[in-house]
């Protein structure tokens, strides 16, 4: 039987971490490629640095690019954590992501005072250009959120302040990996696996209540 496990067959030495991700798929049509494999590949190649956005990274493949990159939710016999790219072929209407006209981010800016809109737990991020993250790190720089990617309209959505909001980068990045844009619904597998282990283990106890209720 063939086997139906992807193979790192680098070094991928491409600058971008998109470009090496996109290299590694294209070795492996058909195959499944795993969480760790892609974090490797997407890991500098001169630094070994190994980035939090690969997640972003891919899913730009899809939605830039226009590659069909299977995972578990699409596709049945992936497991969580499993990918695959069945076939180099890509959809000629993948358009660039899409953006506010400056007009209209100027005016999604003033409405929420050049700040974070992201709300956690009933609190606002509130980080402004220029601060220093306190979590992340970094220098903050907000970029337009589009509010819900999966209900484009390319011809009012730019010039409307109400479709957009502000994230800081750190969000932005929240928001990638833990909403999938194209079912519309929370990535749960993602967001367990960055839980910390106590949180971990409340939702275990919670699983296994909920199983041993079914019967
Ligand atoms: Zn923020």
């Amino acid at each position: 039987m063939e086997d139906r496990n992807a193979k790192i067959k680098g070094p991928y030495l491409q600058r971008s971490i998109q470009a090496r991700i996109e290299a590694f798929f294209l070795d492996n049509l058909g195959k499944v490629a795993t969480r760790e494999q892609l974090l490797k590949v997407s890991t500098d190649p001169v630094t070994g640095r190994q980035p939090e956005n690969w997640h972003q990274r891919l899913s730009e493949l899809r939605t830039d690019k226009g590659y069909t990159i299977l995972s578990w939710r699409n596709r049945g016999t992936l497991k969580a954590s499993e990918y695959m790219m069945p076939d180099a072929e890509r959809r000629s209407t993948a358009s660039r992501r899409m953006r506010p006209t400056s007009a209209t981010w100027k005016k999604v800016l003033s409405k929420h005072n050049n700040r974070c809109a992201w709300i956690e737990g009933g609190i606002t991020c509130n980080l402004k250009n220029g601060d220093i993250d306190p979590i992340g790190g970094g220098t903050v720089r907000l970029t337009p959120d589009h509010k819900t990617p999966h209900s484009l309209h390319a011809e009012t959505d730019p010039k409307d302040p109400s479709k957009w909001q502000p994230f800081c980068g750190r969000h932005q990045v929240m928001k990638k990996n833990y909403w999938d844009d194209e079912t519309g619904w929370l990535n749960v597998v993602a967001i367990v696996q960055s839980a910390s282990e106590e949180q971990k283990r409340v939702v275990f106890k919670f699983l296994q209540n909920y199983f041993e209720d079914t019967p």
